[in-house]
């Protein structure tokens, strides 16, 4: 019997939404170390600093907390997510995907076909294509420690640390030879996130799915199959591995459409039939609930920090000493970080706990100038009568209005 002749309607397609995605989350992951916020790295690990820039908010070591934090919100949401959305983070944004389909792009324009193709020159051109991607994204991973500007500067003068140098290259070839050997196998065999995700997919998750109904219809044109870089053959059911990228279910609806009819396959929230009432479930929802206030939590917490820190130790190299008119003289050293956006002066003052009597300090502990998220270090020596007891002191941070902004104990024997 011959097919219909009559028209076909182009089948709407998934494809290039998921391209736009890749492309979109791609740019986004090379393109957010080259801005600044404040005159600072919109997001950026600064080793030497023990600083985080984090969209407009210096975070220093101390203040870990928060990082710890928002690790717990990502952890949260990246649960929800899965919970709900199943692999989509996998077939549509994850960059092991969009390096593996970049690979075998690269390997179809090169006209290459693994295990049959034995071309010197094919292959030479396909391994170098791994090595530049490779030294890309390499290169793109360290820019969240050191500006890009600064790394390119520092790679043409020759000065780039030795440190750099290993990172660079450890890297890198973790990322060859993953695209050169491993690929798909990451997603189906060692990525924990997908091992992960295969204990909270459940029967209101949403996965590719053809209905039994549906079956009567295929023609079992393989087309589904042929298309799945996972090799799953979606008919027979939900299958682990699979990625929700939605290959097969395009395959299908353009096989379909020549016959004039729809596609088998579809996304679907579980096999219930419920639909997206589905999501609506005690573990979804107290999830999101979970995700919500953590999210609030996170927000007051960065937004009500103090717009100064201030971090008092003892000096380790210069001991303390008894003076002539019989006081005592102690060094410190003191850390201040200037959280705000704007320029700020701050003097230090020293109280004793106990009885709130001023103490002396000198050294730098007035007129301490910082520009937007400085952190400066300032030595000085606390003048504190000579006593058997223990004295417990209290430093105190002010701003230029005298307001205290931060403060910091320490005890002298
Ligand atoms: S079964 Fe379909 S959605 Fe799943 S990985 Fe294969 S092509 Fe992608
Ligand atoms: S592409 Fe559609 S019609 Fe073809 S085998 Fe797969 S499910 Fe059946």
């Amino acid at each position: 019997m011959s097919e219909p002749s009559c028209p076909t309607r182009a089948p709407a397609l998934l494809s290039p939404w998921r391209r736009r995605c890749q492309w979109g989350a791609t740019l986004l992951l090379l393109l957010i170390p080259w801005f600044r916020i404040k005159g600072d790295s919109l997001l950026r690990v600064d080793i030497p600093e023990l600083s985080l820039y984090f969209f407009g908010q210096t975070l220093r070591i101390e203040e870990l907390y928060l990082v710890l934090l928002f690790s717990l919100l990502l952890t949260l949401g990246f649960l929800l997510i899965t919970m709900v959305l199943g692999r989509v983070w996998c077939g549509w944004l994850c960059p092991q995907t969009t390096l593996t389909d970049l690979a075998e792009w690269f390997a179809r324009r090169l006209k290459f076909k693994p295990g049959r193709d034995n071309s010197l020159f094919k292959k030479s051109v396909l391994h170098c294509f791994y090595l530049l991607l490779a030294l890309l994204v390499s290169a793109n991973l360290l820019w969240y420690f050191i500006e890009p500007q600064v790394f390119f500067i520092k790679l043409a003068s020759g000065q780039m640390h030795y440190a750099t140098w290993i990172c660079l290259v450890l890297v890198a070839t973790i990322i060859y030879l993953d695209m050169a050997l491993i690929r798909r196998l990451m997603c189906s065999e060692f990525c924990p996130y997908g091992r992960f995700q295969t204990t909270l997919a459940d029967e209101t998750t949403l996965a590719l799915h053809l209905p039994e109904s549906e079956l009567v219809r295929c023609i079992e044109c393989n087309s589904c199959v042929q298309v799945c870089p996972m090799e799953i053959d979606i008919r027979c059911g939900y299958q682990v591995e699979c990625i929700n990228c939605g290959r097969c279910l395009d395959a299908c609806r353009q096989v379909m459409a020549k016959r004039n009819q729809p596609g088998l396959i579809s996304y679907s929230f579980g096999t219930s039939g419920k639909g997206v009432k589905a999501l609506f479930n005690v573990r979804t929802l107290l999830l999101s609930m979970a995700t919500l206030a953590l999210s609030v939590i996170l927000v007051f917490a960065v937004y009500q920090r103090p717009e100064a820190s201030l971090k008092i130790s003892v000096s380790h190299t210069v001991a303390s000493r008894v003076l002539q008119d019989g006081s005592r003289a102690t060094f410190f050293n003191a850390w201040v970080n200037n959280r705000s956006n704007k320029n700020a002066s701050y003097e230090i003052i020293a109280r004793q706990a106990a009885n709130a009597n001023p103490l002396t300090l000198k050294g730098q502990p007035n007129g301490i100038t910082l520009g937007p998220g400085g952190n400066l270090r300032i030595d000085f020596v606390l003048i504190t009568p000579v006593s058997e007891a223990r004295l417990e002191v209290d430093f105190i941070l002010l701003d230029q209005t005298g307001s205290e902004l931060a403060n910091a104990r320490a005890y002298i024997d």
